[in-house]
C-alpha cells in the first residue's frame, strides 16, 4: 500500500519540507528514513497529527546534525543514546536511531542496541502503533506493516506483539486502555485475556512512570472514559484499591472541563480523583506515585477543605470570613472543592474567593501609614490587617475611606 496521497494531503507544507530534507540529506549519506508510530496510525485513520517520530536505519544523530547545518531546521537537542529534536517553524519533528531493545527483568529499562526498522517496530506497545512509511525516493509511502497494525486498524483492535509484552513493560496496560478509549477500539481478545494477567506487573514499574501514563491519560479529550475502563479491568484498583471510576468522576470531569481552562485540567483532574479519599488515605498514593510538592499539597488540601466546606454552608457569610477561612489552602484545591460541592452556596463562596476576594488589597502602604503617625512594627501590622477586613466588607471603598479610618486606629488622634 502507498500513502505518498495521504502524507502530501495531511501533513503542512512546512512540515512536509522538512520531511523531505531530512529524507534526501539521509538517501546521500546512504541512510533509510521512515515515518513510524502515531502518525502513520492517524494518517491511515485520517486524523490529523503534526508530532512527528522519524526512524533512521544509521546514525540519526550525525544526520540531524547535518540537516540543521545545511537547511533552515533548528537542531533543538540530542542524546546520547541516539535519538534528535529538529524544529522548523512552529513544528518540531524527532528522529531516533534504529534500535532492538532486551529487557534484563519486567519492568527494568530496557538494553538497547542499534538495528534496522524491524528490530525498531517489533519493541513497540500495539501493532496500530508498530508501522512505518518509508521516504526514501525508490518506495516513497510504502507501508512497512510486519505485524498487521492496518488489518487491526480496520477491525477495531488494540493488539500487542507477542505474549510477554505487556510483562516487559506494565506502563502498555495504561497505555493500551487509553489508545481503546481515545480511538473507540477494543482489546483483541488474547490481549484483553493478557492484560488482566499481568495487571499485577504493574507492581514493578517505578512511580514517575506510572504518574507519567497518568498524566497521558488525563491530557486526553475524555480521560474519564479511560479511568472507568480501567476501574472495569482492575487495573486502577492496582495503582491504588481507592480509586474509583464512577459515575460521580464521569460528571465532575465534565464539569470541569466546561468551566476551567485546559491547561488547568490535569492537576484538577488528579485532585478530583482523591476526592473520595481520607487525609490519611492519601499519602500512600502520593508516595506511589511519587507525585511532585506542589501537586502533593494541592491534593491534601483538597481534601482538608472538603471537611471544612460545611462551614460555609451555614448562615451568610461576611466576605471577611470567607476569605480567612479559604486563604491558606491551595488555589487548586479551592477550584476543585467548587467542581466537587453539589451545594449552589458552597459553589458561590469558593468562587467569590477565587475571582474577587483574593486580589483584594488595601490601598494604603506603610509608607503612608507612617506619614499618618503609626510605627513601623506590630501596630502597623494590626492597622493593615484592619484596613484589608474593611476593604473585604466593604466598609471602606476608596483611599480616602482608609486614610479616615487608620486615622482613627493611630494612638495620636
Ligand atoms: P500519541 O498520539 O498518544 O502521541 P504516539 O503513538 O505518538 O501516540 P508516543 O507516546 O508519542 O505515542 O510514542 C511514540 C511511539 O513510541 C508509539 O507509537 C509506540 O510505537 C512507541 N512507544 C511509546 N511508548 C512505548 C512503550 N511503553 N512500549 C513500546 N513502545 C512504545
Ligand atoms: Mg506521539
Amino acid at each position: 500500500m502507498n500513502l505518498a496521497w495521504q502524507i502530501e494531503q495531511y501533513l503542512p507544507r512546512q512540515l512536509l519540507e522538512l520531511v523531505k530534507d531530512i529524507s534526501g540529506q539521509a538517501a546521500k549519506r546512504g541512510q533509510r528514513v521512515y515515518l513510524v508510530g502515531g502518525v502513520v496510525r492517524d494518517l491511515l485513520l485520517g486524523y490529523p497529527n503534526f508530532d512527528l517520530d522519524l526512524v533512521v536505519e544509521g546514525d540519526a544523530v550525525k544526520l540531524a546534525q547535518q540537516v540543521a547545518k545545511t537547511s533552515q531546521a533548528k537542531l533543538l537537542a540530542h542524546h546520547r543514546f541516539g535519538t534528535a529534536k529538529l524544529r522548523y517553524g512552529n513544528f518540531s519533528l524527532d528522529l531516533a536511531t534504529a534500535r532492538g531493545e532486551t529487557y534484563a527483568k519486567p519492568g527494568a529499562l530496557p538494553a538497547v542496541t542499534p538495528g534496522t526498522l524491524k528490530n525498531d517496530l517489533i519493541r513497540r506497545d500495539f501493532s496500530v502503533n508498530a508501522m512505518a512509511i518509508s521516504l526514501a525516493s525508490n518506495d516513497y509511502g510504502e507501508l512497512v506493516d510486519p505485524y498487521q497494525g492496518k488489518s487491526d486498524l480496520e477491525h477495531r483492535l488494540i493488539r500487542i506483539l507477542h505474549p510477554g509484552s505487556f510483562s516487559d513493560d506494565a506502563t502498555r496496560i495504561l497505555r493500551a486502555v487509553r489508545y481503546e478509549q481515545r480511538l473507540g477500539f477494543e482489546l483483541e481478545a488474547q490481549t484483553a485475556q493478557l492484560l488482566k494477567r499481568d495487571i499485577p506487573m504493574l507492581d514493578t514499574i517505578s512511580g514517575d512512570r506510572i504518574r507519567h501514563e497518568l498524566e497521558l491519560i488525563l491530557k486526553e479529550k475524555r480521560p474519564e472514559f479511560v479511568i472507568r475502563r480501567l476501574a472495569e479491568l482492575g487495573v486502577l484498583q492496582r495503582i491504588s484499591p481507592l480509586l474509583k471510576g464512577d459515575g460521580w468522576l464521569v460528571e465532575k470531569f465534565d464539569k470541569a472541563r466546561r468551566l476551567k481552562k485546559p491547561s488547568q485540567l490535569p492537576s484538577l483532574y488528579f485532585c478530583l480523583l482523591v476526592y473520595s479519599f481520607s487525609e490519611n488515605e492519601i499519602e500512600q498514593l502520593l508516595v506511589r506515585l511519587n507525585i511532585p510538592a506542589k501537586l502533593s499539597r494541592a491534593m491534601r488540601d483538597t481534601l482538608r477543605l472538603k471537611t471544612r466546606l460545611a462551614l460555609l454552608d451555614t448562615s451568610p457569610l461576611k466576605p471577611s470570613e470567607i476569605y480567612y477561612l479559604l486563604r491558606e489552602y491551595e488555589s487548586m484545591a479551592i477550584e476543585t472543592n467548587a467542581i466537587a460541592s453539589d451545594s449552589s452556596t458552597v459553589h458561590h463562596y469558593l468562587q467569590l474567593f477565587l475571582t474577587k476576594l483574593r486580589y483584594v488589597r488595601t490601598a494604603l502602604d506603610g509608607e503612608e501609614l507612617k506619614r499618618l503617625g503609626i510605627s513601623a512594627g506590630p501596630e502597623m501590622g494590626q492597622v493593615l490587617q484592619i484596613l484589608h477586613k474593611a476593604k473585604l466588607d466593604g466598609e471602606v471603598r476608596t483611599r480616602a475611606d482608609e486614610k479616615k479610618l487608620a486615622r482613627s486606629l493611630s494612638p495620636k488622634s
